[in-house]
């Protein structure tokens, strides 16, 4: 597999939190109060247990800590670096309750994956017999892995019913199908992962910002996933290309299940006059060409539009690419910006410059390139339908911005009716609809999770979400095994909304989150 390795952008892209030197990991662990029913773990959408690989690296066991990371989030190591802690596990540490800060769970974990991958990045033949063990010195009392859920050992015997089954295949290769296909191997079940990029991983290849996130650690965390047995194939489902498209049709009859992780489409349009002129380039495309071409060259004067984490990813990396000038406009005010206030805190550092109140409606050509945005000012008027007061235009207000950039930030379009349309599934406001705790669609055939399910949010709730698929196929190919192909999936699935009712406390945990800090679908859909 080829690797994406940008020379400069090593340079231009420093991390944004460096890596814990051992002493510092040390002491840090060992300000851990290791709290039974630790809120840290609830908090995290993967439930990793966060007191006992803590522990062990307080104990030297780095290899243990990161097989405990592993165990319930395979993609660990992404989740260290891009996870928003402040609203995830670290926001509900109880140092809080203290006045002290909270620990430094990201970097922690960051710490222990870097040793994992650093000393080879594999996984132990029979992940069981390394695995932690309930009451394992070094633990947590009581504490359970992911979600409550134990994984089967990675190389185990195929079981009777992932014998019987003619795998599971996931569309996209994203954090969402990546977590779904690891745990199905786990199982001993068969996966086929479908992706239409050039590399799997989805946007931690191809959109998280390179200061949290390089696209060479994305490739070594599907590796990893490769190598517990999962089958790669680069291929566009139901794509209008017949040469790199597989039918659906051809997918449902080789599959007994197939897992839906494609994420979100394209950036939205602005719709004004100009959008299709040189130097005009959505966001998503922006950070996707930065991280991926050598000679990719950004403007003097740059103009972003959108207030949320994609729009602020975005004008950081015009930034740190050498832009004189970055403007960010919104057309609410910095109140109702959706964008994490850590994001936005930021920016500012980065040198980004903010305006508010203000709405384009034309991008201004000279010989074909963009030249400048005429915005029009706003003011906020009666909330909306979404409870979020509206923008309205001042009549006669407008001025406009010189630049030769325009990077418009709009929040990801819903993806593949067409797919959605051939297999029957229902879709609310252009998102799957799934049963919470099984992630499986109305179509029983077709699970469902990330993006595609949430509507955009982050990565960790699309490994959880992809995890918790994958267990209940599990539950049900199980049963459909037990009564001889007579599925009597309720039950079965029952006994699995049970162990996810832990799932909608730490869901709880996520509405908190939202509250105060807002999604990132909230974030990018602040143009609607
Ligand atoms: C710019 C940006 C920055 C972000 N930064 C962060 C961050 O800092 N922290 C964080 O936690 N989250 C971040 N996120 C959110 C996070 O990246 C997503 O929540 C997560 O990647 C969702 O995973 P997914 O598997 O559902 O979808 P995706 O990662 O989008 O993967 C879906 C994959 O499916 C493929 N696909 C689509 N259609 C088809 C088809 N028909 N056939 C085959 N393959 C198909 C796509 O090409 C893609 O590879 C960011 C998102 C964006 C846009
Ligand atoms: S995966 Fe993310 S939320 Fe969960 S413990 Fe790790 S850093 Fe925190």
């Amino acid at each position: 597999m080829s690797t994406l390795h940008i020379p400069q952008n090593l340079e231009r892209f420093p991390d944004l939190h460096p890596a814990l030197d051992s002493q510092s990991a040390i002491a840090e662990a060992n300000r851990c109060l290791f709290c039974f029913d630790a809120p840290c773990a609830a908090a995290c959408p993967t439930h990793i247990d966060v007191p006992r690989f803590i522990k062990k690296i307080g104990s030297g066991n780095l290899r243990g800590s990161a097989l405990t990371i592993l165990d319930a989030n395979i993609l660990g190591l992404s989740c260290s670096r891009v996870c928003p802690v402040d609203v995830l596990c670290e926001g509900s540490c109880v140092m809080h309750r203290y006045n002290k800060k909270p620990i430094e769970i990201g970097r922690l974990q960051r710490f222990a994956m870097d040793h994992f991958y650093a000393k080879g990045g594999t996984l132990p033949q029979n992940v069981r017999q390394e695995r932690p063990q309930a009451g394992e010195a070094g633990g947590t009392a009581g504490a359970t892995t992911a979600g409550g859920t134990a994984s089967a050992p990675a190389s185990a015997p195929a079981s009777s019913a992932a014998s019987s089954t003619a795998g599971v295949a996931c569309l996209g290769g994203g954090p969402a199908s990546l977590a779904c296909a690891a745990e199905l191997r786990r199982h001993g079940y068969p996966v086929t992962i479908f992706d239409n990029r050039p590399l799997p991983g989805g946007l931690n290849t191809y959109g998280v910002a390179e200061y949290k996130l390089r696209a060479s650690d994305s490739l070594r965390e599907v590796e990893l996933v490769r190598s517990l047995g999962v089958e790669f194939r680069q291929a566009e489902i139901g794509g209008a290309e017949v040469t790199k498209s597989v039918r659906l049709e051809d997918v449902e009859r080789e599959y007994s299940f197939i897992f839906i992780g494609v994420g979100l489409g394209a950036m939205e349009r602005l719709g004004i006059p100009g959008e299709q002129l040189r130097g005009v380039i959505d966001a998503l495309r922006f950070i996707e060409r930065y991280k991926t071409s050598p000679d990719f060259a950004v403007g003097r004067r740059v103009v972003v539009i959108g207030g949320g984490n994609t729009a602020i990813d975005a004008a950081n990396a015009a930034k740190r690419l050498g832009a004189e000038e970055v403007h960010l406009f919104y057309r609410r005010t910095e109140k109702e910006m959706p964008a994490f206030p850590f994001e936005y805190d930021h920016s500012k550092v980065e040198g980004v410059r903010f305006h508010w109140l203000a709405q384009p409606v034309e991008i201004v050509e000279e010989d074909g390139r963009a030249v400048s945005v005429k915005f029009v000012e706003t003011r906020l008027g009666q909330p909306d339908s979404s409870g979020r007061r509206k923008a309205e235009p001042v009549e006669g207000s407008y001025f406009e911005c010189a630049c030769d950039m325009v990077i418009p930030a709009l929040g990801q379009s819903r993806l593949m009716e067409v797919l959605h349309t051939a297999c029957g599934i229902e879709l609310k406001g252009g998102s799957i609809v799934v049963d919470r705790p099984t992630g499986r669609t109305s179509n029983p055939k077709y699970y469902a999770g990330g993006d595609c399910v949430n509507g955009g949010r982050e990565v960790v709730d699309a490994v959880a979400d992809g995890k918790r698929a994958a267990l209940a196929m599990v539950r049900r190919a199980s049963l459909a095994a037990d009564t001889g192909g007579k599925t009597a999936g309720a039950t079965r699935d029952d006994a699995g909304a049970t162990r996810d009712d832990a799932g909608a406390t730490r869901d709880d945990a996520g509405a908190t989150r939202d509250a105060s800090g807002g999604t990132r679908a909230e974030a990018e859909a602040n143009h609607g």
